[in-house]
């Protein structure tokens, strides 16, 4: 029936039954242009339809989130939680509180994140959640107020074996805390439901570091497979949350220098490097303070501009901040000055195009779902730790962590190597895909 399964007609049929869908109509584009050849090659995929199947979450809840703001105005927003295929583990994925999320965001991190928690080589599932609420702006108390609200609904649909959301864009440890709190008090329960928690009650240490951290691993990894090191190279990192300061960290400590970071109104550049002193104020302004990042221009005397960052000249790039963040224009400026490597700690931040262009020009490119699992193995770890009922220091977190990541950097080679260099998109694709696919047959038609 699917002998002749063509990328064309393939995502012609995923637009019918997902119309309007953008985001999720490329995050599975990027997957099928690399998996679709291969179960021509395999046709036992190809005709049990696996990716078919793969592509339709196996449930999506959404549901009313009514909260009362300071001036005792009612507040209506919308939750979700989609729950995308456990074939390997129990569902697993944060929540993204936001205004910009809606099904469709939802539906390709979702998607995205099957293939990332399958390439961790641990026991997870893929889920991914939110609401499109804006928690910036908000006091401490409608934050609660919120929290506590989308759990009251959230609450029956997830449990430490059947779904573990954990943070995203908007959700951290505040909000962690406020949600694990009021499902303790409606399960009646406490176990490790939500992952991210604080160390107090079952959180994990370099949980916090871990997405960031982790993907300074993979570009180490990706370097060192060309003989080159992270040494000295300049970097331009977007975004200044917990992945972008992270992997400025750890790029710092592997002995590159950052020379930007950015939010939504802009970037500065700091040519002096950031360094570790820097990194300690940005944690305070961003963290405790919620400030922009243009106060860090005041504070040490370098330009903010408006824009992306990716016109500063650098030797590896390192995209942080949110989905489509590096187009066809940020790639022109990165190719022109010589830039070796992107290597992707937020989720789906190049288009479809760009990644094409970076692909011509020879730079290598780690996807995201490889090269930003970091965060979601920690998760991972947070569970076993949570289901042992004990805690491991952070010298043997973060080995674990660095071994996964050379562990995600072998799948892609092993499975995207094209004469002398790696396509790490088809690997990462076509790794992740494996082990899920393998145990959908396994099962059966379910
Ligand atoms: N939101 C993170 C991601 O995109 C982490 C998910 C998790 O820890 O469950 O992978």
């Amino acid at each position: 029936m699917y002998a002749d399964l063509s990328l064309e007609r393939f995502m012609e049929g995923l637009k019918k039954r997902n119309p309007g869908e953008s985001e999720f109509h490329q995050a599975v584009f990027e997957v099928a242009a690399s998996v679709i050849p291969y179960i021509q090659d395999n046709p036992r995929y190809r005709d049990a339809a696996i990716l078919q199947r793969m592509t339709e979450p196996d449930r999506t809840i959404v549901f009313r989130v009514v909260w009362e703001d300071d001036d005792g105005n009612i507040r209506v927003n919308r939750g979700y939680r989609v729950q995308f295929n456990n074939a390997i583990g129990p569902y697993k994925g944060g929540l993204r509180f936001h205004p910009s999320v809606n099904l469709s965001i939802l539906k390709f991190l979702g998607f995205e994140q099957t293939f990332k928690n399958s390439l961790t080589t641990l026991p997870m599932g893929a889920g991914k959640g939110g609401a499109d609420f804006n928690p910036k702006g908000k006091s401490d108390r409608e934050v609660m107020r919120f929290c506590q609200s989308f759990m009251t609904e959230l609450w029956t649909h997830i449990g430490a074996d059947v779904d573990i959301p954990a943070g995203d864009i908007g959700v951290g440890a505040r909000e962690i805390s406020y949600m694990f709190g009021q499902y303790k008090r409606l399960a009646k329960e406490f176990t490790g439901v939500l992952t991210g928690k604080a160390l107090e009650f079952g959180g994990s240490l370099i949980r916090t570091e871990a997405t960031g951290y982790g993907n300074a691993f993979f570009m180490q990894e990706m370097l060192a497979h060309r003989g080159e090191g992270m040494k000295d190279k300049t970097c331009v990192v977007s975004g200044s949350g917990n992945v972008a300061i992270y992997c400025a960290e750890k790029i710092r400590q592997l002995g590159g220098k950052v020379v930007t970071l950015s939010d939504s109104s802009g970037f500065i550049h700091d040519p002096n490097g950031i360094d570790e002193s820097k990194l300690e104020w940005v944690k305070d302004l961003k963290v405790k303070r919620r400030g922009r990042i243009s106060e860090y221009a005041e504070m040490f005397g370098c330009e903010f501009h408006e824009g992306k960052p990716w016109g500063v000249p650098c030797d590896l790039a390192f995209p942080c901040a949110t989905q489509n963040e590096l187009c066809t224009e940020g790639v022109s400026q990165l190719i022109a000055n010589g830039c070796m490597a992107v290597s992707e700690g937020a989720n789906m931040p190049t288009t479809v195009e760009a990644i094409d262009m970076l692909a011509e020009a020879g730079v290598m490119y780690g996807p995201g779902k490889a090269a930003n699992a970091g965060g979601v193995a920690v998760s991972g770890l947070e569970m076993t730790q949570n289901s042992i009922r004990l805690a491991w220091t952070a010298e043997e977190l973060e080995s674990r962590l660095e071994q996964i990541m050379v562990g995600i950097h072998r799948q892609c080679v092993q499975y995207g190597q094209e004469g002398d260099h790696v396509n790490y998109v088809k690997g990462a694709n076509i790794a992740g895909f494996l082990k899920v696919a393998d145990a959908m047959l396994a099962y059966g038609v379910i």
